[in-house]
């Protein structure tokens, strides 16, 4: 696989102890092995991998493989070649998220134990009328005085204080969690641990310094920062890439049947990327080499060109260039 060594580790737990040393940048991308990268990804991957290069620092590679029934066989390996043919270099090894459960689990209990998560046993059924926002169903706090089923989900205790961070590109973003969300899952029913605690148990153990990623997450990040607060943890810096949409607006994902990339001949794709990221690349840089494209790309990475932008409409999809591409075993 294609990384760059760090230290001597020999394997990804050592490797995460010997990265999250120092004051260096430490960014990461964090992939869930739904489906294969489309281009969508590639430019949140490609913002976050030139930032971090551009800063000198570590750029972690992490596959959030902690949901099995989101999760498609094969989609891993499509991902890590995807990412490999497009010329990325990871520090470390590939990172599992399913390796660090312990880790999850002793935040949970350490949540649990200071009264601060409890269990819940509403089914959707029981929430099926309660009211709703934009972050979906605002709980109501049912259980949370206590609860007699045995099959429980695990909330979390969330209150009205305004919770605020400045994203390096989309500027001051407040949320009120216990009236935009209510107590929000962090151990689901099924027993799986939920996105929002993995991720920040996982990025703290990792040391990420800067978190540069799609927009469509950016929400979540309130939830996140309310969670590293009660861990005791300190937050990374944030910033929010805009989101790539079919040229009628809707946001490319596998839902709105968005491909895999090619892997074949992936300049004109990652030039169409740093296009996408407002990078101005030069007419011919896709007659370069890979190794060549990202050179310039580092070089003369400018972020701050993004700044406000919240979606980028993709040329790309008009000039057919994603048809012959890798599908799912
Ligand atoms: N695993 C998440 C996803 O693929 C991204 C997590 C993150 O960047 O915080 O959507």
């Amino acid at each position: 696989m294609r990384h760059r060594n760090v230290g001597n580790s020999p394997s990804a737990n050592s490797a995460i102890g010997t990265i999250a040393t120092g004051n260096r940048y430490i960014g990461r991308f964090a992939p869930s092995p739904t489906g294969p990268l489309h281009f969508g990804s590639l430019v949140a991957a490609v913002a976050s991998y030139l930032q971090a290069r551009a800063h000198s620092g570590l750029w972690l590679l992490r596959i959030e493989d902690i949901d099995p029934p989101r999760e498609q066989p094969g989609a891993t390996k499509l991902i890590l070649d995807a990412l490999e043919t497009y010329g990325f270099e990871w520090d470390g090894e590939v990172i599992y998220q399913s390796k660090t459960a312990a880790a999850h689990d002793a935040a949970l209990q350490s949540l649990l134990e200071r009264g601060l998560a409890y269990p819940c046993g509403c089914s959707r059924r029981d929430l099926a009328d309660v009211a709703r926002g934009p972050l979906g169903t605002i709980y109501p706090g049912t259980c949370r005085d206590g609860c007699s089923s045995k099959e429980t989900a695990i909330r979390i205790r969330t209150n009205d204080e305004p919770i605020s961070f400045v994203d390096a590109l989309q500027g001051n973003q407040t949320q009120r969690l216990e009236s935009e969300s209510g107590d929000f899952i962090i151990r689901r029913r099924d027993g799986l641990v939920a996105y929002q605690l993995a991720v920040v148990v996982d990025d703290e153990l990792e040391g990420v310094t800067e978190i540069v990623r799609g927009i469509d997450i950016m929400e979540s990040t309130q939830r996140q920062i309310w969670l590293q607060q009660l861990l005791g943890y300190s937050s990374p810096k944030y910033a929010h890439v805009p989101v790539i949409t079919h040229p009628n607006g809707d946001k490319l994902s596998k839902l709105t049947g968005a491909p895999g990339i090619p892997q074949e001949n992936p300049q004109p794709i990652l030039v169409e990327a740093l296009i996408a990221l407002r990078q101005d690349p030069p007419a011919d840089l896709d007659a370069s080499s890979v190794y060549d494209i990202w050179q310039w790309a580092i070089t003369n990475w400018k972020l701050e060109t993004l700044r406000g932008l919240t979606a980028v409409k993709s040329a790309i999809l008009h000039a057919n260039i994603l048809t012959d591409t890798p599908k799912m075993p």
